[in-house]
């Protein structure tokens, strides 16, 4: 054999690992155009990026997601890490780290690490990158796969625990999958309630006792999980449960007064966006961290792994990872799965928008019969491009405009009693105060002057 056939021979002994692979054009082109449109359409939110590492603690994640989860449990990549480089001790494991298997937990890191509960109004972050578990490889279920990702967290001000929080980050994930002309997809939403044994501690309790009954009807799997975890059994998607199951006590009989609240608050909020969505009384996700909302969106065409996103709720999170009194609510997107059913056709069409280049408009709402007004004002102009900061509640016109003025907002759009009634807005441009009225056809002209 030649020097050089046996070079390539060994060259060709290497092959990406099991559960990761390589996206090569022209699909990388389309993965491109998505995460570039997730990019336009969350700034017109009022979202920023937030690039984090790769690789962090392996406490971070056991605390975050929980221990007892399969990704916690089993699913991470973990290493032990020596001593810093340089240093004269000889290398004894000193800590251990591993690949993230979600980004929740970093961007609450981050969140903490930089105080960014000192920033005004809510704190809107998103990521795009690869997450790592090791989980049964397949189509649409990788080793390295990638999420798009968004989080709203806020200390106090933003009202971030109002479902209208909630519903509007719904309304932005759908309107991404809107945007890449994702259509055929059906909004599943769940309140799993609080920890408090009125709430959902309750319900657990009473789960795990029927759950205990009719063991002998439920596979290995789920039988651990009575003892670990009893929410995820409900999850399960195993054929031979599924009657079982069907049986078990639904939480939304044994959600507190506050909780169920905020459920009725969210479905309300979504109806007004004209969001339509399924209720899941099952949808318990499998991640420890979310409390009241959860959310998935499944897709037609993907066959078992359906789930193209996963989201909700964590108003404990920020705390628990040793924060200030934190609220939070996020979603993660699998661009593997997503980028499988967009059509790249779909994609073509995509309007360029403009939102990054700095908040056009503040929506300056007051009372709550002018609010529906207001959240159809907002979705007109971030459908234009613009980026529109939405507040989840309202204020006095003087503090409102303080808050836009604060956010580097260009316009201040005011939508009270009257502004419903003759359907005439005033426009305010911040830098000079000079105003004018405009009807809701010219709001998208007149809020798109620098
Ligand atoms: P999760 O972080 O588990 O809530 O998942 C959010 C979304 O990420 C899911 O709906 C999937 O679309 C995607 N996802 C999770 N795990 C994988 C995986 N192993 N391979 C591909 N996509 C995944």
């Amino acid at each position: 054999m030649s020097e050089g056939s046996a070079k390539k021979e060994e060259r060709c002994r290497f092959q990406a690992i099991k559960g990761v692979r390589d996206i090569l054009p022209p699909e990388s082109a389309l993965w491109n155009r998505v995460e570039q449109s997730a990019r336009e359409v969350f700034a017109t939110y009022g979202f920023g990026e937030i690039r984090l590492p790769i690789f962090e603690q392996t406490e971070l994640f056991a605390r975050s997601v929980g221990e007892h989860t399969d990704i916690v449990s089993k699913e991470m990549y973990t290493f032990l890490s020596n001593v810093e480089p340089g240093s004269s001790e000889q290398s004894v494991p000193t800590s251990s780290l591993s690949l993230r298997p979600e980004a929740t937990a970093s961007v609450v890191r981050a969140y903490i690490e930089h105080g960014m509960q000192m920033l005004p109004g809510n704190v809107k972050l998103y990521y795009v990158g690869p997450m790592f578990r090791r989980e049964r490889p397949q189509k649409g279920r990788y080793r390295q796969f990638y999420q798009i990702g968004a989080e709203v967290l806020s200390h106090s001000g933003g009202l971030i625990e109002d479902a209208r929080v909630d519903a509007e980050v719904i309304e932005m994930l759908m309107a991404f999958l809107a945007h890449v002309g994702l259509t055929q997809t059906t909004l599943h939403v769940n309140s799993i309630g609080h920890s408090a044994p009125e709430c959902r501690r309750g319900y657990v309790a009473r789960l795990r006792a029927e759950l205990l009954n009719v063991k002998d009807q439920l596979g290995a799997d789920s039988q651990r999980r009575i003892a670990t975890n009893p929410l995820r059994v409900l999850d399960s998607k195993l054929p031979s449960e599924q009657e079982t199951i069907a049986k078990l006590p639904h939480i939304a009989d044994h959600l507190c007064e506050d909780c169920r609240k905020h459920y009725a608050e969210l479905r309300a909020q979504l109806a007004l966006r004209g969001i339509a969505y399924e209720e899941n009384w099952r949808l318990v996700r499998g991640l420890d961290y979310y409390m009241r909302t959860t959310f998935e969106i499944t897709a037609m065409g993907l066959g078992s792994q359906n789930a193209v996103c996963g989201g909700g709720r964590y108003d404990g999170l920020v705390e628990l990872l040793g924060g200030p009194l934190t609220k939070g609510i996020g979603f993660a997107i699998g661009t593997d799965r997503l980028v499988l059913s967009v059509q790249e056709t779909a994609l073509q069409g995509a309007r360029k928008v403009e939102a990054e280049s700095g908040l056009a408009a503040y929506v300056a709402w007051m009372g709550d019969a002018a609010y529906p007004t207001a959240v159809r004002i907002a979705q007109v102009l971030r459908k234009a491009g613009l980026r529109v900061e939405l507040p989840a509640g309202d204020a006095k016109l003087g503090k409102s405009l303080g808050l836009a003025d604060k956010l580097g907002a260009r316009y201040a759009v005011i939508v009270g009693e009257n502004e419903v009634a003759s359907a005439e807005f005033v426009v305010k441009r911040l830098a000079d105060a000079e105003q004018k009225k405009v009807r809701e056809g010219e709001l998208v002209a007149a809020v798109s002057g620098k």
